[in-house]
């Protein structure tokens, strides 16, 4: 616990993707789920975007939401960051740099034209 409360001292705003990449590799480790595979951080992955899709829902006020159990439902926040991170972390198991990967499919975002309500 104090290791991982030292590692997260060295991140703040400042801080690179590649740094917080690097940061998820070691913290994951610390927390003992390097036996996960790929397959097991994608459903982690669907579990948490599910959380998300929660989060968000029950902010609308046309959502039909059980109330009883609204208190269990984390904030978006929250799950927006879990998200992230596992996300990060199957870019980690995969020895993806998400800065790379990120940086190359906006070059070619930038090219293409969107359609947007029908107008290019
Ligand atoms: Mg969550």
């Amino acid at each position: 616990m104090e290791e991982q409360k030292e590692l997260l001292k060295s991140l703040n705003k400042k801080s690179t993707v590649n740094d917080i990449q690097e940061y998820i590799k070691k913290v994951i480790t610390l927390r003992g789920f390097t036996n996960q595979r790929v397959q097991d951080k994608m459903l982690l992955l669907l579990e948490e975007t599910g959380e998300l899709a929660k989060a968000i829902r029950k902010t609308l006020p046309e959502a039909t939401i059980d109330y009883s159990k609204i208190e269990n439902y984390n904030n978006i926040e929250e799950e927006i960051a879990d998200v992230f991170i596992v996300l990060v972390s199957i870019c980690n198991e995969l020895n993806i740099n998400l800065y790379d990967v990120f940086i190359n499919k906006e070059k070619n975002n930038v090219e293409r034209k969107w359609r947007i309500n029908g107008k290019l």
